[in-house]
């Protein structure tokens, strides 16, 4: 399998290129130069399999050239083997035609380990055979960085520094970060907020010597293979709520557009989902942009959903593409248009195209509230903030009867427990593989937030390159 660019100008690569690449050369997006198809037959033969079968099935056509099956099989069990739940991503019924995939069973609790365990695997497995090594930088406002931290904790080729805004973020998700004891894992503590945080990240990667020198790579989500992996529980669930022969809904809380744009591929590779809901909070950029054709960034609000308090969303650049007719340098020119003016309007194209399959609908923090009540009233599920905004959304839905809509349950309610809290009166307890979070010992750095005091602690840390 080939990738093209979303803006048209870089070179085709493989899976493995991909992969270790992240963004491409023209500043666009790496998507299959076609999509693989499955079959009536093909979806029907996914019924009872386990889910890394599932995942090799539908990752298969992905990698090839790349990775053989067997390969991709022994990645995968060892990504999935550290899950706490043997059905990897299980579903809950809520009512007769509401359902929660719950994500959460990962290492750190968040959707985000999907990914992030299997890309863990690719590294390890690419740069050994490159004989490379590779220095993963990034800022985290919570999920991310625990989840990457978790993902690469150990590996001998990769190191990885993670920037968090001190003071800001939980204190289960910064010791999910800080506790984790490995040579390879650094932890900064930025003086600064996210903002700042990101900001030094780039300029990181601005700065080409050390850049190149460090091998820098980015673990956010504009990576193809987290979104490939995600692909995989689109498949999983459909399948048993009776995929083929029955289409099925998804309700996705969203913010960088990577997770809802998974089930979108599966869409496209045949999988009959009748419908995907973009369910944004306040910060609703997406909902404006599918609603109305207005993709223009606002200000962002911080909500009690700080996974989603997002006003660019990277991924979105990928529907823009493919359902706006795969024109890479027309999509550069509007994405240059944006980059400046912070605004643009959706091609009519574009917007008929997007609207096959998606709807969008922005959840305050009332509804938010009530979608957690909801949930633990009628069928005793005590759900985390961002899955509310999902349910919330699900349940305005418009689907022909008989179709189940399956809401994507992305973080553990612990995560999150002083939001469910407010709204149920219960304190979800961490599950007892983290019980002793608060006993463990954290260890980081504090950094003024300056570009001369990062890299130099980065520099004395790294591995340069060969
Ligand atoms: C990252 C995250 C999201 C948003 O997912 P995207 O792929 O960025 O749209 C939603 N909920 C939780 C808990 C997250 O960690």
């Amino acid at each position: 399998m080939q990738y093209v660019s979303t803006r048209g100008s870089a070179p085709a690569l493989g899976f493995e290129d991909v992969t270790l690449a992240g963004l491409a050369s023209d500043g666009g997006l790496y998507v299959p130069e076609s999509w693989p198809r499955f079959s009536e037959a093909d979806i029907r033969a996914l019924a009872g399999l386990s889910y890394v079968e599932t995942a090799v099935r539908v990752m298969a056509p992905y990698v090839t050239g790349s990775l053989s099956e067997d390969e991709l099989r022994e990645l995968c069990t060892a990504a999935y083997g550290r899950f706490s739940h043997k059905a990897v991503t299980p579903l809950v019924q809520l009512d007769h035609q509401h359902w929660l995939l719950e994500l959460f069973h990962g290492p750190t609790l968040a959707f985000k380990d999907v990914a992030l365990q299997l890309l863990g695997q690719l590294f390890e497995r690419f740069l050994s055979r490159r004989d490379d090594h590779l220095t993963i930088v990034g800022a985290t406002s919570g999920d991310t960085g625990s989840a990457a931290i978790d993902a690469v904790a150990g590996r001998e080729k990769i190191d990885i520094f993670m920037l968090h805004p001190e003071g800001r973020v939980s204190d289960v998700q910064r010791r999910q970060m800080t506790t984790v004891r490995a040579p390879n894992v650094h932890n900064i503590a930025i003086e600064g907020s996210f903002d700042d945080a990101q900001a030094l990240v780039k300029a990181m990667f601005n700065d080409p010597a050390f850049s190149t020198k460090f091998n820098l790579s980015a673990v956010n989500s504009i990576n193809w293979a987290r979104l490939m992996a995600q692909v995989v529980y689109y498949f999983y669930a459909a399948v048993r709520l009776g995929a083929p022969e029955r289409q099925v809904a998804f309700s996705v809380p969203t913010g960088n557009f990577g997770d809802v744009f998974a089930g979108y591929v599966a869409a496209q590779m045949g999988l009959p989902v009748a419908k995907l809901m973009v369910a944004t909070n306040v910060n609703d950029i997406l909902h404006r942009a599918l609603a109305d054709g207005d993709y223009s960034q606002g200000q962002v609000v911080q909500t009690s959903t700080p996974s989603m308090d997002i006003q660019i969303s990277s991924n979105f650049e990928r529907l823009l593409f493919d359902a706006g007719g795969r024109g890479g340098p027309a999509l550069a020119e509007q994405m240059k248009g944006f980059e400046t003016s912070r605004a643009m309007r959706l091609t009519n194209a574009q917007r008929a195209g997007a609207a096959k399959l998606f709807s969008s609908a922005r959840v305050d923090g009332d509804a938010m509230n009530m979608a957690i009540r909801w949930a633990f009233d009628g069928a005793g599920q005590v759900i985390d903030p961002h899955t509310a905004v999902g349910l919330a959304a699900a349940r305005g839905m418009e689907v022909e009867a008989g179709v189940p809509i399956v809401t994507l349950a992305t973080a553990h309610p612990a995560k999150f427990r002083e939001a469910v809290e407010r709204a149920t009166g219960l304190r979800p307890p961490l599950p007892t593989r983290m019980g002793d979070l608060f006993a463990r010992e954290e260890a980081y750095a504090k950094l003024p937030a300056t570009f001369e005091a990062i890299t130099a602690y980065v520099a004395e840390r790294a591995t340069p390159r060969a």
